[in-house]
């Protein structure tokens, strides 16, 4: 398949190639803020297929739908609770999906992977936002890589996963947030918390109070309330080791890996870069002062280690408040949660 690459510096017109490549029940990559979306038509069985085939998705991992105006919601949710309509009103559009209950027959059975509930979200991406509301349809849209791999932040990564197996990509740059959205279940009695991601726990307490977070589900639960959170995520080639302990301690897990032959590379802070001594491929993420700054960068830094002969990788575990938590969570499934802790 040829996979045709648009830029939005090309014109307005692309908004109406690409809705319409939608509505014939194909695929197409474009920007939200959080991460680049895989497109197709989620009342369209066929199309949300393609999706899966091309990220190689595992069939019960469900899909985020995608919609341009709340209204659009009248066609295919059962009911908004009131905690939900809060977080709405407060934080869309913008990087929060909702899991709400669904009107039988409206969204495709694979989009949901057969669950009676939908994931539903209102980027605030122009760009995205606009092909949204020229298609004028709801859009499934997971995260536009092969599946297992860090999501892409620009066209590029896309490129790298899915040329070849998508109808088209639109390029509108660098995502802002860089991190995927913050999934938030309405199913049961309290409102529990999937994903962490763009919008902070804290900032969802502030609106509705108290919230269940996925830790405690997955301790309690025999099978995961969303079935993505069974799957590793996020990683490059190399395998990703977290390193929790003081300079030294940092310098001494290189030097013993250098001896066994490896290519180690380092994915830290501006902060951390500064003190270590080692020649070794180091990838700065950005300052821990600005910790937006690492979780835009973290994605393409997990890539950039696969253009290289890195054959280890070593990441700086952050501080998890605010988005902190988004960034750790995406590190720890990269690194398949291995530490190496010193004293
Ligand atoms: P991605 O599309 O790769 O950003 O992943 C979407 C995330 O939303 C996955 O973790 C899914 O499991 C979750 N999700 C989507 N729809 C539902 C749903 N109806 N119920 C539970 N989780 C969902
Ligand atoms: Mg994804």
């Amino acid at each position: 398949m040829e996979t045709k690459l648009w830029s939005i510096d090309q014109g307005t017109h692309i908004y109406m190639e690409a809705a319409e490549l939608l509505r014939q029940g194909e695929t197409v990559a474009f920007p939200t803020e959080t991460v680049y979306g895989l497109g197709a038509d989620a009342t369209n069985e066929k199309a949300v297929q393609k999706i899966f085939e091309a990220k190689g998705r595992p069939a019960d991992n469900p899909l985020i739908v995608h919609i341009a105006s709340a209204s659009q919601m009248d066609e295919f949710i059962e009911r908004i609770p009131e905690k939900a309509q809060k977080l709405i009103d407060e934080f869309w559009p913008g990087p929060l999906t909702l899991i709400l209950p669904m009107k039988k027959g409206t969204i495709a059975k694979n989009a949901t992977a057969g669950l009676d509930t939908v994931g539903v979200r209102m980027p605030v991406h122009p760009v995205g936002l606009e092909l949204l509301r020229i298609t004028d349809l709801p859009i499934a849209a997971p995260s536009a890589n092969r599946s297992g791999r860090p999501s892409p932040t620009t066209a590029r990564h896309v490129e790298e996963d899915l040329t070849g197996k998508i109808s088209a990509i639109i390029d509108g740059g660098s995502t802002g947030v860089g991190l995927e959205s913050t999934v938030v279940d309405f199913a049961g009695e309290m409102p529990t918390i999937l994903r962490p991601g763009g919008v902070s726990t804290e900032q969802i307490e502030e609106v509705i109070g108290p919230v269940k977070s996925a830790k405690n589900v997955i301790a309690k639960e025999e099978a995961p309330k969303a079935p993505g959170m069974k799957y590793t995520h996020y990683a490059p080639e190399a395998p990703v080791y977290l390193v929790k302990g003081d300079v030294a301690f940092w310098e001494e897990q290189i030097e013993q890996a250098e001896q066994k032959g490896e290519s180690v590379g380092l994915l830290i802070s501006d902060e951390l870069a500064s003190e270590i001594q080692a020649a070794v491929n180091t990838i700065k993420i950005g300052s821990t002062q600005k910790m937006e700054d690492i979780a835009r960068r973290l994605y393409d830094g997990l890539r950039l280690f696969d253009h290289t002969d890195v054959t280890l990788i070593f990441a700086e575990p952050f501080d998890r408040s605010g988005i902190g938590e988004a960034i750790m969570n995406r590190l720890e499934k990269a690194a398949g949660n291995k530490y190496l802790i010193g004293d």
